[in-house]
C-alpha cells in the first residue's frame, strides 16, 4: 500500500496543504487543497473518495476535482462519507448556487459524482483494499477511516478528533495498526480552544495513544496548525512518548 501524503497542514501558507490522503492511485482520503497537486491524468485515476467530515479543510478541493473530470469520466467518482457528511455536501456546496449539482451532471443516468453513505465499523471493499469507518469525536459528524491491504498491513487515520474513550474502545476492539496517522492540531496553552473545537493538544494525544493496546509501529503527527508547529513539535517531544513520532509535512510518500 502507498500513502502519498498530499496534505496534512491544520492551514495553509507556502508549502501547507490540508489534509488529502492518497493510497496508491483510485483512493483518496479528504479533498483538501493537497489535492490541487495532482495532474490532470492524476485525477482521472481517482475512483473513490472517502471524506472524513464536511469541514472546509477537507472537502475545499473537491467541487474543483469534478469540475476537471467533468465529460471525462466513464464512471463516476464515489463520494464516501457518513450520511450527515454527504448531506451538507448537497445541501450547502452541490446546490446549484456555490457549485452544480455533478450528482445529475452530465446526465443524471451517468452522473460525474455518486454519494455513498457509510456506516462507522462497517467494512467496505475495494478493488484491492479493505476500509473500514472508525469513529471519530469532532465538532461536526465526523469519522476516521482504517485501511487494511490485502498482506494484511494496516493504515489507520484518526480524522480531526478529540480524546474520546469510546473511539479508544474502537480502536483497541480493531487490533493492531502499523501506521497511526493522529491530529494534533493545538499546543496547550489553547486547550480551550482545542476543547471547544474538538481537537487534540498533545496531552490529549498522549492520553490517546498510551490507552492503544497495541502501540503502532509509526505514529504520524498530522493537522498541525502552521503558527504552533514548532510549539506543538516541541511539547510532544518533550513527552518522550514510546511510539516514535514523526511530524508530518506535505509531499512524504510511505509504503505499508
Ligand atoms: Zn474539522
Ligand atoms: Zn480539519
Amino acid at each position: 500500500m502507498k500513502i502519498e501524503v498530499l496534505g496534512c497542514s491544520g492551514g495553509m501558507g507556502s508549502g501547507e496543504y490540508t489534509t488529502c490522503i492518497r493510497i496508491d492511485e483510485h483512493l483518496l482520503i479528504d479533498a483538501g487543497s493537497g489535492l490541487g497537486k495532482l495532474s490532470q491524468n492524476d485525477m482521472l485515476a481517482i475512483k473513490q473518495v472517502f471524506l472524513t467530515h464536511a469541514h472546509l479543510d477537507h472537502i475545499c478541493f473537491l467541487p474543483l476535482l469534478l469540475d476537471n473530470l467533468f465529460e471525462l469520466l466513464e464512471s463516476p467518482v464515489e463520494v464516501l462519507a457518513l450520511p450527515e457528511t454527504l448531506e451538507v455536501l448537497r445541501e450547502h456546496i452541490f446546490n446549484w448556487q456555490v457549485w452544480p449539482d455533478f450528482s445529475v451532471l452530465p446526465d443524471k443516468h451517468q452522473p460525474v459524482l455518486c454519494y455513498r453513505p457509510l456506516s462507522v465499523s462497517t467494512p467496505l471493499q475495494t478493488v484491492d483494499l479493505t476500509v473500514i469507518p472508525m469513529p471519530a469525536s469532532h465538532a461536526v459528524p465526523a469519522c476516521g477511516y482504517r485501511v487494511v491491504s490485502t498482506e494484511g498491513k494496516v493504515f489507520c487515520f484518526s480524522g480531526d478528533t478529540s480524546y474520546d474513550a469510546s473511539v479508544l474502545q474502537t480502536f483497541n476492539q480493531a487490533g493492531p495498526i502499523n501506521m497511526l496517522m493522529l491530529e494534533c492540531a493545538f499546543p496547550e496553552r489553547l486547550k480551550t480552544v482545542a476543547d471547544q473545537s474538538k481537537h487534540l493538544t498533545p496531552q490529549g494525544l498522549k492520553q490517546f495513544l498510551l490507552q492503544l493496546e497495541q502501540p503502532p509501529e509509526n505514529v504520524l503527527i498530522t493537522h498541525l496548525k502552521p503558527a504552533f508547529r514548532k510549539e506543538i513539535c516541541d511539547e510532544l517531544t518533550d513527552l518522550k512518548l514510546p511510539s516514535t513520532l514523526h511530524f508530518l509535512s506535505s509531499g512524504e510518500t510511505f509504503f505499508l
